[in-house]
């Protein structure tokens, strides 16, 4: 089967998580997958090409599990995009609205080499909160973005809308 349709096979949803009226994408069985997960990270670096990023920064926390294999199948490192108030060091912060309140992501300041190229990497495109402040937060610390991936992309949120005038790589669009 062609990927899209292994991932949204392998994907479970969950009426009303983690609120009601809400149906979460539970991809932890692709995650658990190691044929399918293999194929998703495949995937992912045959589009960019292995020499086009130097560092794969993933967001906190599923995009952790998807940044760490992208990085290792590519020899590249891995630079975590974490919850506010959990990283030991300096960090530079920003925060994005929610639907109800509001959310801050933090990333080390001396996390990138000037010009480093970053492959922004989580697993799921929903509103483009996240996904905004990750890669505004990746500039501000000097990486220079060469893409942002998500394993799925929910079109009604119009996450992609509210990147643009970024571009979004998805390897299934729902
Ligand atoms: P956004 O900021 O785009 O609204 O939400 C995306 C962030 O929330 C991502 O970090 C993603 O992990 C998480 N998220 C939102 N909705 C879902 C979902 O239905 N399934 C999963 N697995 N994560 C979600």
């Amino acid at each position: 089967p062609e990927l899209a349709a292994v991932i949204l096979s392998s994907t479970i949803d969950v009426p009303d998580f983690p609120k009601p009226g809400i149906v979460f994408k539970d991809l932890m069985p692709l995650f658990a997958d190691g044929a399918a997960f293999k194929r998703v990270v495949d995937g992912i670096v045959e589009h960019y090409g292995a020499d086009s990023f130097d560092v794969v920064a993933g967001v906190e926390a599923r995009g952790f599990v998807v940044a760490a294999a992208i990085a290792y199948a590519t020899g590249t490192g891995v630079v975590p995009i974490r919850k506010a108030g959990k990283l030991p060091r300096k960090a530079l912060s920003a925060t994005y609205e929610l639907e109800y309140g509001e959310a801050t992501l933090e990333v080390h300041e001396d996390a990138f080499i000037a010009g480093q190229r970053v492959l922004v990497v989580d697993d799921v495109l929903a509103t483009g909160g996240t996904a905004g402040a990750a890669l505004e937060l990746v500039e501000r610390a000097g990486g220079t973005v060469v893409g942002f991936t998500v394993l799925m992309e929910l079109a009604f949120l119009k996450g992609r809308e509210r990147l643009s005038p970024r571009t979004v790589h998805a390897l299934l669009t729902v």
